[in-house]
């Protein structure tokens, strides 16, 4: 076995470890209504980790993230710049849907986020894509940057250190907020044209 190979198969019994402490969490009220949580998936080595805020209606019933209509514009936005689900990781701030999907509470999110965190150091991607408020914020927070909202943060790379590695983090509006609204479908657009550069930087550095 070579060690790149040793390193996959440590990586994916690791995330099996995590996923399976998702599954069987009870560690706040969420678990009480959910049919499945949802612990996230994609490429353990990606360069790119998409975090949305919480699982909804359909994600909950399947299991698996960004399935609805916001995850179809998802899908739209990577085929838009040549990405698959297959090289990226989509994870999400909480791992089960708040009932009627209502926004996540901060005791919800303190509760939840140390998987997403040992998400993030596993798969130790080049650039984060918050897809949100959420999540914007609960990375500007760690991180100690001033959360002006998204509507000012948006459309911008913050080079960041996080859990002691260099991100490049691009926040931007959740798929599910374009739905109603064009103005924020041409910005995701752009946004992800931001990505497109910064990923073609990563690939050749
Ligand atoms: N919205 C999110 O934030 N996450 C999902 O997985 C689906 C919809």
């Amino acid at each position: 076995m070579t060690i790149e190979h040793e390193t996959h198969v440590s990586k994916v019994t690791l995330m099996e470890k995590i996923t399976s402490e998702i599954k069987a969490c009870h560690k706040c009220a969420l678990w009480k209504k959910r049919q499945n949580a949802v612990p996230g998936e994609g490429n353990l080595n990606a360069l790119v980790m998409f975090i949305g805020e919480a699982p909804g209606y359909y994600e909950d019933i399947k299991g698996r993230p960004f399935v609805g209509a916001a995850g179809k514009l998802l899908d739209e936005l990577l085929s838009s710049i040549w990405l698959s689900r297959k090289e990226v990781f989509i994870g999400n701030v909480l791992k089960c849907r708040p009932p009627e999907n209502r926004e996540p509470l901060a005791n919800e999110t303190e509760t939840c986020t140390p998987y997403l965190n040992r998400q993030i150091k596993l798969i130790k991607p080049k650039i984060i894509v918050t897809l949100g408020r959420h999540s914007t914020s609960y990375i500007f927070s760690k991180v100690g940057l001033k959360n002006e909202g998204i509507t000012k943060l948006r459309g911008k790379i913050y080079k960041i250190n996080l859990f002691g590695f260099q991100i490049s983090l691009i926040p931007t509006y959740h798929p599910a907020a374009a739905l109603y609204n064009v103005r924020y479908k041409d910005e995701l657009e752009r946004d992800f044209q931001l990505l497109r550069n910064e990923l073609q930087k990563h690939r050749c550095s």
